[in-house]
């Protein structure tokens, strides 16, 4: 490897695909808590794939709780259950690292969307959110390392989950959803709007996250002109999709693990120092990025 290149942090890939794939009830990511579910009924196997992710290379990892959020828990009759369940997403994440050999790795928190995600339409006024988020930090911050605001599709969002963070003392990395056909937050902001308005708060770097590997290297060479924090990115395993009905469906030409090293390879070009997986990436794919970059 090039000593020109940094240090590259692995996160670790997807959870709902993994769970699916182990054959947990995982309901469509529209209509239910998805990956909330799992903790009730299937941690065990949550706790796994946590392990996997580690032995496969990562340097953080994400707790489970990005379901648990309000509006999702009332869908399925668990409003009264946010702060159980987020306590438990973080400690099945800490009992996969202590049962590991690398005790280095993080343990992330997750500040979601509030609503469904991908629905900018949906998404409350800044106060709101901050009041939610600040709630999730709340429980967060007694285990977590850091958290990350992610697939987030409006400037507010990360506002807000900023204010949170920094009221309980958590290091936060934002993470931005994008539209599908130009590299703007999903909701139609510029990235640049975004930084900028995150200019005065503690956020430690910038990612996109859930979009294809072909929309990264445009938003990241975008980021890179208005700030030097550090960058990164976690796709999906495809290099692109019409629409989001194709991606949702899984309508589209899914990349190997060595493909999605080959797209990292441009990331870390453009400045990406933070690299993982989203949708439909495996263990596998978080081991060849290890091997690539470690
Ligand atoms: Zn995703």
């Amino acid at each position: 490897m090039s000593t020109a290149v940094p240090r590259i942090t692995i996160l670790d890939g997807a959870m709902g695909t993994e769970l699916r794939a182990r054959g947990a009830s995982v309901p469509d990511y529209r209509s239910s808590a998805w990956s909330a579910m799992a903790l009730v009924h299937d941690p065990g196997t949550v706790r796994q794939v946590h392990s996997d992710y580690i032995a496969a290379g990562a340097d953080v990892i994400t707790a489970n709780n990005y379901a648990v959020v309000p509006n999702l828990l009332a869908r399925v009759g668990m409003t009264d259950r946010l702060e159980e369940l987020t306590r438990l997403a973080c400690q099945l994440a800490l009992e996969a690292r202590a049962a590991n050999s690398r005790p280095a790795v993080r343990v992330a928190g997750s500040l979601p969307p509030l609503d469904t995600t991908y629905q900018s339409d949906l998404v409350a006024p800044e106060q709101d959110l901050y009041e939610t988020y600040l709630r999730i930090a709340r429980v967060l911050a007694a285990d977590v390392d850091l958290v990350i605001a992610e697939t987030l599709t409006t400037v507010r969002e990360a506002v807000a989950a900023a204010r949170a963070a920094a009221e309980v003392g958590l290091p936060l990395w934002v993470s931005w959803n994008l539209r599908l056909d130009a590299p703007l937050i999903r909701g139609g902001e510029s990235l640049e709007q975004g930084i900028a308005a995150l200019q005065s708060l503690p956020v430690e770097g910038y990612m996109v996250n859930c979009v294809p590997t072909g929309l990264v290297r445009p938003a990241l060479e975008l980021m890179r002109r208005c700030t030097d924090r550090p960058l990164g990115a976690y796709a999906n395993s495809c290099e692109k999709a019409a629409d989001q009905a194709a991606l949702d469906a899984t309508a589209v030409q899914t990349l190997s693990p060595q493909q999605y090293v080959v797209a990292s390879e441009r990331w870390v070009e453009a400045g990406a120092t933070w690299i993982g997986g989203c949708c439909d990436t495996r263990p596998e794919y978080i081991a060849a990025l290890a091997a690539r970059w470690h």
